[in-house]
């Protein structure tokens, strides 16, 4: 129930309709019995600096942001989290007294979504679909866990440029080679352990067209991951359990970053399972 002394945390983006972080979130706070809530706020492109005055001014505790918000906040916030700004995304703002700091829960929560199969990243070769935001979350997640090798195809190979370059300043070890046409990509599918893709492709309502690799380019031994979670089960996941290979949906690292974000405005340890079940109902219902 809300109060005058409830403590209002929310979602910055647009769209925010078909966001399920308010569901997850509210949960999470009456699980613990907090007296919180959350709230999505339709925050247009132009208007982002207007809302971020707007958290101090109202005294939010802190948002989340999405599309398109996540990197042009960088320059309004107080402080940066170092891996947020290796990332040069933020996805989570805490409003510690006036303070606003920003981080980027995308990438832990990654790993810790990666994690929950079991597989280790330290000296593995990977494979990157894209090289937008969410791409670069997963690749600077990998690359602090210690992955030795990272293929990143992009049809835009600017972005990837910018993203090897970035990964190369703080990971100099790390052995990365991009790729625009897709030839180059089936030859380091062979050698992979592990397949991210980081792209929108699969996503509803796309989602019954062909996937960004087929069957052919996959073999048993690869864990294939696909970020998006709408649905959860995408054609590409789809084609790589027929191929033999293990696979990891985007629902995990939606539910883990937001976790991430819950415990950093909290300092609870949030409800992950809780948190699971809701938005896993709730997509199996759109
Ligand atoms: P973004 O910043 O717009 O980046 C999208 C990337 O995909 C860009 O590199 C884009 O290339 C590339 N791309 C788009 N269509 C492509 C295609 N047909 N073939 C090859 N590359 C293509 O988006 P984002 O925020 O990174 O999100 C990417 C996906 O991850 C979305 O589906 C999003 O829902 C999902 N996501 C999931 C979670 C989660 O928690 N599970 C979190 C964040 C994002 P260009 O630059 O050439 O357009």
């Amino acid at each position: 129930m809300v109060g005058g002394s409830t403590k209002v945390f929310g979602l910055f983006g647009d769209p925010v309709a078909q966001s399920l972080s308010p569901l997850m979130q509210n949960l999470a706070f009456q699980e613990l019995f907090l007296d919180c809530c959350y709230l999505p706020f339709l925050v247009a492109e132009n208007r982002l600096a207007d809302a971020i005055n707007a958290i101090s001014a109202l005294g939010l505790g802190g948002v989340n942001l999405t599309i398109p918000h996540k990197e042009r906040v960088l320059s309004y916030l107080d402080e940066v989290d170092e891996q947020a700004r290796r990332i040069r995304a933020v996805n989570t703002i805490v409003n510690r007294e006036g303070t606003l700091w920003g981080y980027n829960t995308d990438a832990p929560g990654f790993i810790a979504s990666l994690e929950s199969t079991g597989f280790k990243p330290r000296g593995k070769k990977a494979v990157l679909m894209g090289a937008g935001g969410a791409a670069r979350a997963v690749a600077f997640g990998l690359a602090e866990e210690g992955i030795s090798k990272l293929h990143i195809y992009c049809r835009n190979i600017d972005s990837g440029g910018l993203l090897a370059k970035d990964l190369q300043v703080y990971y100099p070890g790390l052995l990365i080679t991009i790729e625009g046409d897709g030839a180059s990509t089936s030859r380091a599918l062979t050698e992979a352990d592990l397949l991210i893709n980081a792209t929108p492709e699969g996503m509803y309502p796309c989602h019954q067209e062909e996937p960004i690799c087929t069957r052919k380019q996959l073999h048993p031994g690869l864990l294939v991951s696909d970020l998006v979670y709408n649905p959860s089960r995408t054609r590409l996941l789809k084609e790589a359990a027929a191929a033999g290979c293990e696979t990891l949906d985007g629902l995990g690292m939606l539910v883990h970053q937001g976790a991430l974000a819950f415990e950093l405005w909290t300092g609870e340890k949030a409800p992950v399972d809780l948190m699971y079940n809701a938005v896993s109902n709730a997509l199996r219902k759109l």
